[in-house]
């Protein structure tokens, strides 16, 4: 057997609420534009579920510093329910697909906005603007045993005070259905997290600012943001 010319890198995970088990994270795949009234803040027309990814290795736990990433002047915090996907499947039934969850997680989707803007303006693809390195902070997961996600108040602060407050029951395309698209495209498998779209209100953050956000029985998700990090030598 051949070996690595070096170590691997570590395997992204994510926390289990009332476990010291952790959730290994194979992809992260994202739902934009899931929210009417964030749909009308962005000047964007509804459309079927518009998907992106970030790099699995994009996680930040829950409690850690976010560094402010390089090459933006906009940078944005977007409060979001996350499905954590426990069994394999392909082109799932939305009645079925719920069967295929593990659990749920509060997330944050964070975004170059500036550059997403652009990449809009000229057609061009998402990934620096959403698949950046610590764009991905998640809670710890709630094992769906303990019930499944389809409402409950979701909500963001910075430094304490309220910018997103919407509920879950508002998301243009369920958890099922989100399921079922996303299915269509790709082979889920045990360790896919979903980020399922966030509300209105997203704004920018700078150095020194602490974000809070959370929904109805799930771990609050706090993070502050630290300055950008130094040129690496
Ligand atoms: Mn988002």
């Amino acid at each position: 057997m051949s070996r690595f010319v070096f170590s691997p890198p570590a395997s992204p995970g994510v926390a289990i609420a009332g476990s010291s088990e952790r959730f290994p994270v194979h992809r992260i795949y994202c739902v934009g534009l899931n929210y009417a009234d964030h749909i009308r803040e962005m000047g964007s027309a509804p459309t079927p579920p518009v998907f992106f990814m970030k790099p699995a290795d994009a996680v930040v736990a829950n409690g850690a510093a976010v560094p402010y990433p390089p090459a933006t002047a906009n940078f944005h915090y977007e409060i979001e329910l996350v499905v954590a996907i426990a069994r394999a499947g392909r082109d799932i039934a939305p009645a079925r697909a719920l069967e295929h969850v593990f659990g749920y997680a509060v997330g944050n989707d964070l975004t170059r906005r500036d550059l997403q803007a652009a990449a809009k303006e000229r057609g061009q693809p998402w990934d620096v603007a959403k698949g950046f390195d610590f764009s991905a902070p998640v809670a710890a997961l709630r094992p769906a045993s303990a019930g499944h996600v389809s409402r409950g108040r979701i909500w963001l602060k910075v430094n304490g005070e309220l910018r997103q407050d919407s509920d879950v029951s508002h998301m243009l395309w369920d958890v099922p259905h989100i399921i079922a698209a996303l299915s269509g495209f790709y082979e889920l498998v045990p360790g896919d997290l979903i980020f399922s779209g966030t509300p209105s209100g997203v704004g920018a953050v700078k150095p020194g600012d602490a974000l809070e956000g959370g929904i109805d029985g799930l771990e609050v998700l706090r993070n502050t943001i630290a300055p950008r990090a130094a040129a690496a030598v």
